[in-house]
């Protein structure tokens, strides 16, 4: 999508801290970080929301959720959250979907 974000990043219009990439994601640090350690994974298809997500998806999420749980272990965490925020009514800013990574120290979810 030509509007969105996390588009411009995934093709690096817009400069981004990447930590992982491959073929279907790439992970990057949170530009405004609620946690000493705040990843985002996101999938390199543009899906808006997990409310949007169709079922041909589920292997692409799960692929994120064992990515997040690759770049936590890496990042040197031994405990981690991991959020997706849905919609706006769920806190969802960027409406691109992302899978948030959050740990070394208190997290408090209110402001993720
Ligand atoms: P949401 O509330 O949509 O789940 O979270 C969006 C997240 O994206 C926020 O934590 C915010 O700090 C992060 N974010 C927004 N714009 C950018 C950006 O341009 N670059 C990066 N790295 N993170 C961003
Ligand atoms: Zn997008």
């Amino acid at each position: 999508m030509t509007d969105c974000i996390f588009c411009k990043i995934i093709n690096g219009e817009i400069p981004s801290k990447k930590v992982y990439e491959d073929e279907q994601v790439v992970a990057i640090e949170d530009i405004n970080p609620k946690a000493p350690v705040h990843i985002l994974i996101l999938p390199k298809k543009h899906i808006s929301s997990i409310a949007e997500m169709e079922k041909e998806d589920e292997n692409l999420i799960g692929h994120m959720i064992y990515i997040g749980k690759k770049v936590a272990q890496e990042a040197g965490l031994k405990g981690w959250k991991m959020l997706f925020n849905v919609e706006k009514e769920g806190g969802q800013i960027v409406f691109h979907v992302h899978l948030h990574i959050l740990g070394g120290g208190y997290v408090n979810l209110k402001e993720c």
